[in-house]
């Protein structure tokens, strides 16, 4: 952070005596389009995400064997996704739930990629597993409920490996970007922001995915957007429309959850996709003009 600030004088009425807050410009935050203007593009092994072209994570919500995860690998590769997902950690909202494979998990993760040559990209739960991640990861998730460890923020802020950040369920977009801006601050500027539903008063999905975040993030932020319309819906009947619509609003790409057995899947079956379905959807996608950042900008000036 630079060391020009502005002052801004608050609390001046009757009752409250005027107090000076020292805070950064807007164009001082290392997110922002003032720092940078050009779009930041991520690179994971071959894949790229952010800049030209829609980057596709797909994969199942957790690893839970070698079979179900190199036969989901191989299907989302033939159908072109370019970054394989799996939780090897997994935040359950009980402690009775599937916890993950853990370092096993992180071990065919590893498998997947080489058997496929898709990038691979898990979540970081406990700083304590970092050094694990490191080893065996390309992109390290940071999920929506630790979007504000700030502790954990700082700590991938200072490794030389992509993040890929979730809006937390409570997140203001604001709140978001500063969350960004702790990893951006300890030196590591690949930052992939992800949108994933936020949590409002409509219970008929899972959470209620805020599409005009993509436009807000990207008109502030150089970092690249990507949608994650499996855990905002929570049914995999509306991954398919709404995953048509990232593309239209104009993210840099998507992350979707696939299992060859969504009813016998040990973590969010229901939201899951078939290798079926997913192959349908990235036809559909294929099939979309795309709208791409550049036409944005040049909206942004009529
Ligand atoms: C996930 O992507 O596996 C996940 C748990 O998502 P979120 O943090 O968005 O709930
Ligand atoms: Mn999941």
């Amino acid at each position: 952070m630079q060391s020009e600030q502005r002052v801004v004088q608050e609390g001046a009425n009757n009752w409250v005596r005027p107090v000076k807050r020292i805070e950064p410009k807007p164009g001082q935050f290392l997110y922002s389009r003032e720092a940078r203007a050009q779009d930041t593009v991520v690179k994971a092994g071959p894949a790229r995400i952010g800049g030209a072209g829609f980057a596709v994570i797909a994969g199942p919500c957790s690893v839970e064997s070698k079979e179900q995860l190199v036969e989901t690998a191989e299907k989302v590769s033939q159908a072109g996704a370019h970054v394989l997902r799996g939780g090897a950690y997994k935040p359950r909202t009980s402690p009775y739930s599937f916890q993950g494979m853990e370092e096993e998990g992180l071990k065919l993760l590893a498998l997947a990629r080489e058997a496929t040559g898709l990038p691979v990209v898990t979540e970081l739960m406990d700083a304590d597993e970092l050094p694990l991640l490191e080893d065996y990861v390309d992109i390290i998730q940071i999920g929506a409920r630790n979007v504000q460890n700030f502790s954990l923020l700082k700590k991938v802020g200072k490794i030389n490996k992509p993040v890929l950040l979730k809006r937390g369920l409570m997140t203001k977009l604001d709140e978001f970007l500063l969350s960004a801006e702790y990893i951006l601050a300890g030196g590591n500027d690949q930052v992939i922001l992800c949108e994933r539903g936020i949590r409002t008063f409509e219970t008929a999905t899972r959470n209620t995915l805020d599409l005009s975040a993509v436009c807000v993030l990207k008109e502030r932020s150089h970092l690249p957007v990507i949608v994650d319309p499996s855990h905002a819906t929570g049914h995999w009947r509306f991954v398919e429309p709404l995953a048509r619509a990232v593309l239209a609003v104009g993210a840099d790409g998507l992350m979707v959850e696939v299992h060859c057995h969504p009813e016998q899947a040990l973590c969010d079956g229901s939201q899951s996709l078939t290798p079926e379905m997913f192959s349908h959807l990235m036809g559909e996608l294929n099939a979309m003009p795309s709208f791409r950042p550049a036409d944005q900008a040049a909206l942004k000036q009529v």
